[in-house]
C-alpha cells in the first residue's frame, strides 16, 4: 500500500484524549483534559433543545444564523467597543477548532512564515504545517511568560504571514499586557501581516485582569481575525460553536474555508449560544469569580502540597513545578505516576511544546471542576504523599 498522509502519519492523538482515557481506566479525577463537570446557564441550554422542537432543523446559512451574528457584533462593541456589521464580518463554526484551521487557510500559501509562541495548544503546529506554511517558533519562559521581544522581533522577516497569538494562554494562563500587545501590533504592522487571535478564553480572567483583544489596538481591525469559543464562554464544550470576528476584506476567505471544512454549525446550537451572548453583566462577571475562586482553591491545596505553583491570571488551568516534590522523572512519567497512584489526572506541559529541550518538570492541572471534586481530588494527592513520605520518588516504571 502506498503510504497515506505524512503530517497525518505523524501527528499522535492529541493528549487531551490520551490522558482522559488514562483516568477513565485508572478510576482517576480528571483535571486533565479542560472540561467543566458542571453544567452550562440553563436559560442557554433552554433556548437550544426549544430550537430543536420549532422545525427550523435544516441547513442555516453559511456564515451563521443572522442572530448569532448579530449577538457576536453586539458583544464586540459591549465588551470592547468594536463596531462590526454582523452580516459581513463574523463567521460561525463548529468550535474554534474549526475557526482556527480556518483563519489560518484564509492567509496562509504553502511558504509562508506563521509566527507561534511556544508553548502552544496542540492543534496549532500540525494544521500550520498541513498548509504547507513555515512555523517560526518563539518561546516563553516561566515562571513570568513575559514575551522575549527581541526573539519576537527576529523571528518576523519578509516571509512572515501571520502571527498566531492565544490570550489568555492556554496551558500559561498567561494574560497579555497591553505594552506587550503593541510590540505584537507594531511588528505585524511593520511586516504587513495578519493576526490569528485565539482568545477563547476572553471571559475567564481573574484578580482585575482585563482580556484586550489584539483586534482592537490602532492599525489592527482589518488585520486580526478574533476566535471565540461558546464551549468556554458557556462551560458548554460540547456544543463546539465558535465565531471568528474579521474585517469585511478578510471575512470572505474565512467563510470559504469554512464552507469547504463543515459550511454550517447546529442551527439549534446557534440560538442558544445568540441567547447567551445576550446575559446580563452578572453572568459575565460571576462565570470568573466562581472560576477565581475554584483556581484559588487547587493553587492554595497544590502550594501546601509542595508543588511550585505557577500565577495564573487567565484560562481553566495552573501550571505547577513538581520538582520540588523530588520526583525524579519527567513530566509524562510523573502524569502517568499521579494518574495510576494517586487517581488524579493532569497534563505534561512539555506536549505544549515542538522542541526536544521544553521544560520537561511541569504539570498543567484544569480547575473548571466542582469544588467538593477539587477537594477530593487535592485528598488524594495528599494521602498519595503521606504513603510515599517525604523520600524522593523515584520515576514510575
Ligand atoms: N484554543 C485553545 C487555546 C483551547 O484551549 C481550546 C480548547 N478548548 C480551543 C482553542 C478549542 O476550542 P473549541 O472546543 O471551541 O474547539
Ligand atoms: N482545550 C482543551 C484543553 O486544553 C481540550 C480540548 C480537546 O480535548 N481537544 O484541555
Amino acid at each position: 500500500m502506498q503510504p497515506q498522509n505524512a503530517l497525518l502519519s505523524a501527528t499522535g492523538t492529541t493528549i487531551f484524549t490520551v490522558m482522559s482515557a488514562l483516568a477513565v481506566q485508572h478510576g482517576a479525577i480528571n483535571l486533565g483534559q479542560g472540561f467543566p463537570d458542571y453544567e452550562g446557564p440553563a436559560d442557554v441550554i433552554q433556548a437550544a433543545a426549544d430550537a430543536l422542537m420549532d422545525g427550523r432543523n435544516q441547513y442555516p446559512p453559511l456564515t451563521g444564523l443572522p442572530e448569532l451574528r448579530e449577538a457576536v457584533a453586539r458583544a464586540n462593541h459591549r465588551f470592547y467597543g468594536l463596531e462590526i456589521d454582523p452580516a459581513s464580518e463574523v463567521v460561525v463554526t463548529s468550535g474554534a477548532t474549526e475557526a482556527l484551521i480556518a483563519s489560518l487557510m484564509a492567509v496562509l500559501n504553502p511558504g509562508d512564515e506563521c509566527v507561534l509562541l511556544e508553548p502552544l495548544y496542540d492543534t496549532y503546529l500540525p494544521v500550520v504545517r498541513m498548509l504547507g506554511a513555515i512555523p517560526k517558533l518563539v518561546r516563553l519562559q516561566p515562571p513570568k511568560w513575559e514575551l522575549p521581544r527581541a526573539e519576537l522581533a527576529a523571528a518576523f522577516g519578509p516571509k512572515t504571514k501571520a502571527i498566531l497569538l492565544n490570550t489568555p494562554m492556554n496551558p500559561a494562563g498567561k494574560v497579555f499586557t497591553a505594552a506587550e500587545l503593541a510590540f505584537i501590533a507594531d511588528l505585524v504592522q511593520r511586516h504587513d501581516c495578519y493576526a490569528i487571535c485565539d482568545e477563547v478564553y476572553e471571559h475567564l480572567t481573574f484578580d482585575g485582569w482585563k482580556h484586550i483583544p489584539l483586534m482592537t489596538l490602532p492599525g489592527m481591525r482589518e488585520r486580526c481575525m478574533r476566535i471565540g469559543s461558546a464551549g468556554k464562554t458557556f462551560s458548554l464544550t460540547g456544543w463546539k460553536v465558535g465565531y471568528i470576528t474579521a474585517d469585511r476584506s478578510l471575512a470572505p476567505n474565512v467563510a470559504k474555508a469554512h464552507q469547504l471544512l463543515t459550511f454550517t454549525t447546529a442551527p439549534n446550537l446557534q440560538r442558544g449560544v445568540a441567547v447567551g451572548l445576550a446575559k446580563d453583566d452578572a453572568y459575565f462577571n460571576g462565570l470568573s469569580s466562581e472560576l477565581q475562586a475554584r483556581r484559588d482553591l487547587l493553587a492554595k491545596g497544590l502550594s501546601d502540597l509542595g508543588f511550585g505553583v505557577l500565577p495564573t491570571q487567565g484560562s481553566y488551568f495552573i501550571t505547577a513545578d513538581f520538582a520540588p516534590l523530588g520526583f525524579k522523572g519527567d513530566d509524562i512519567a510523573f502524569c502517568r505516576m499521579i494518574t495510576e497512584e494517586a487517581k488524579v489526572t493532569a497534563i505534561p506541559v512539555s506536549v505544549f511544546y515542538d522542541g526536544k529541550d521544553a521544560p520537561s518538570h511541569f504539570a498543567r492541572f484544569a480547575f473548571c471542576k466542582r469544588e467538593a471534586v477539587l477537594e477530593e481530588a487535592l485528598g488524594r494527592l495528599r494521602d498519595w504523599r503521606a504513603k510515599r513520605g517525604t523520600a524522593p520518588l523515584a520515576a514510575a516504571g
